[in-house]
C-alpha cells in the first residue's frame, strides 16, 4: 500500500494512458503500492512478453471450472454472510456491514471504486504488452501510516458500483487486451469481487484473477478462495507484530468517538506476522510457484512483495530468511526499494525518509544467503 512509484514507472504510465480517473488522478494510482520491478540491475529488464496466441487459447483461468458448477457463485454467497457480523479480515470487528455499518476499514456494504485501467508498472510477467487489469478498490483494512494511496485507501476516494458494474470492469479490461485482472486492496470487498467474478466468467472472461493483497488475510476467507485465484501477490511486509501495530493501525478519524463498540472489539495488526506467515504457506497450497509461460506472462502461482522500510523496521532480514526455509527456494520474491515517506510518516522520524543503498543492500544479501533464487531486485534506492 505504500511504494512509491519511480519517475520511470510514473512516466510509463502516463505514456500508457495508465493514470486513474477521478480524485486520485494525481497520482500514478496504479503504482500505489506495489509500483513496478525489473527496473534495477539484476532484473535486467528483458523485452516485453511477445504475445503467444497458443497458450492464451488453451490456457483457462481456475474460476471457469467453479463457475461451471455453480460452486463459484456459491463460495461468493458465503463470503457475502461473513460480512454480517464482518470478519472478512483479521481485524475480526463484527460490524453488520449488510446494514450500513463501518468497521476498521471503513467500508460499509456497498462496494466503493476508485479505478479501473491497464497498468504498465507491475511486475513484467503480470504485464505483457497489454497491461496488468488493474481494479483499485477504496478503503483498506490495515491502514497504514505511510500510505501513499492514503486519498483512496484511508480516505475512501471512489465511485459507489455494483457488482455488476464491476464484472463489466474485468470484461472491459479484457477487451482493451490486458493480461489479467488485478483486484487491489480485495480483502473487505471479496465477496464482492467474487459474485462479479461469477457474472464477468458467463459472459466471457478469461483472464487469470491476481489478488493483490497486504498479506495479512483470514485463513478461512483464503480457503473459500482455493480454485478462485490463479495469482497471489501479497505482501510481507513485517516481521515484528510490534512494529505491525505501530505502523499499520491507523484508526479513521473520530473512530472511537463515533463508533465505541468498534473500537472495543476490533483487532490490531500485532497479529500480522503471525497471520501472513499462515496466508503465505496457503497461498503457496493453492497455487504453487509462479512460473511464466512460454510467452513470458504469468498466469498461476504466488508472488511475494516486500518493502524495504528504513532502519529496518521491517525486519527484512527476518522476513526472507523466513521464506527461505518455510517456501520453495525458488518463491518469486520482489525486494521493493520504493518506500517514500507519505501522509503520517512525518510523525515518526524513523521512517520520516527514503532507504539507503546499504539498507537496501543489506536485504538483497540476507535473501541471496538465506539460498533464495528468485528475486526481483531493483535500481538504485535514493538516499
Ligand atoms: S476491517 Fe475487516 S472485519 Fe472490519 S469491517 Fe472491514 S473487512 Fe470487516
Amino acid at each position: 500500500m505504500n511504494p512509491a512509484p519511480s519517475r520511470r514507472q510514473f512516466l510509463g504510465c502516463l505514456a500508457a494512458g495508465g493514470l486513474a480517473v477521478g480524485p486520485a488522478a494525481i497520482l500514478c494510482a496504479g503504482c500505489d503500492r506495489e509500483a513496478a520491478t525489473g527496473q534495477g540491475a539484476e532484473a535486467t529488464a528483458p523485452p516485453a512478453p511477445a504475445p503467444d496466441k497458443q497458450a492464451a487459447a488453451t490456457w483457462e483461468p481456475a474460476y471457469l471450472k467453479l463457475h461451471r458448477s455453480g460452486e463459484l457463485k456459491k463460495r461468493g454467497e458465503e463470503l457475502w454472510k461473513r460480512m454480517s457480523p464482518c470478519k472478512l479480515c483479521p481485524r475480526t470487528c463484527g460490524v453488520d456491514r449488510h446494514q450500513g455499518a463501518k468497521g476498521f476499514c471503513n467500508a460499509g456494504g456497498d462496494l466503493v471504486i476508485s479505478s479501473h485501467h491497464p497498468h504498465f508498472g507491475e511486475e513484467r510477467p503480470l504485464v505483457g504488452r497489454g497491461g496488468s487489469g488493474t481494479i483499485f478498490f477504496s478503503h483498506c483494512g490495515l491502514r497504514c501510516v505511510f500510505c501513499i494511496n492514503h486519498e483512496v485507501s484511508l480516505e475512501g476516494q471512489g465511485a459507489r458500483r455494483s457488482t455488476q458494474d464491476l464484472a463489466q470492469m474485468m470484461l472491459a479490461l479484457q477487451a482493451k487486451g490486458c493480461a489479467n485482472i488485478n483486484v487491489v486492496t480485495p480483502s473487505h470487498y471479496v465477496a464482492h469481487i467474487v459474485l462479479a467474478l461469477d457474472v464477468a466468467a458467463s459472459k466471457g472472461l478469461r483472464l487469470p484473477l491476481v489478488y493483490n493483497c497486504c498479506g495479512w488475510e483470514q485463513l478461512e476467507v483464503l480457503k473459500k478462495l482455493d480454485g478462485i485465484v490463479d495469482i497471489y501477490l501479497p505482501d510481507f511486509k513485517y516481521a515484528s507484530g510490534e512494529m505491525a501495530a505501530k505502523y499499520s493501525s491507523l484508526a479513521p478519524p473520530g473512530f472511537e468517538a463515533e463508533r465505541p463498540e468498534v473500537a472495543a472489539r476490533f483487532s490490531t495488526s500485532d497479529t500480522y506476522p503471525e497471520l501472513t506467515k499462515m496466508a503465505l504457506l496457503e497461498m503457496q497450497r493453492q497455487v504453487g510457484l509462479a512460473k511464466p509461460g512460454p510467452d513470458g506472462l504469468m498466469r498461476r502461482g504466488l508472488m511475494i512483495r516486500h518493502l524495504v522500510m528504513p532502519s529496518r523496521v521491517g525486519g527484512s532480514t527476518e522476513v526472507v530468511r523466513w521464506i527461505a526455509q518455510n517456501l520453495p527456494k525458488d518463491t518469486y520474491l520482489n525486494i521493493m526499494s520504493q518506500y517514500t515517506p507519505m501522509y503520517k510518516a512525518f510523525d515518526h522520524p524513523e521512517i520520516a525518509r527514503r532507504i539507503t543503498r546499504a539498507e537496501y543492500d543489506e536485504v538483497v544479501n540476507a535473501a541471496r544467503e538465506a539460498g533464495l533464487t528468485n528475486l526481483d531486485v531493483q535500481g538504485d534506492p535514493r538516499p
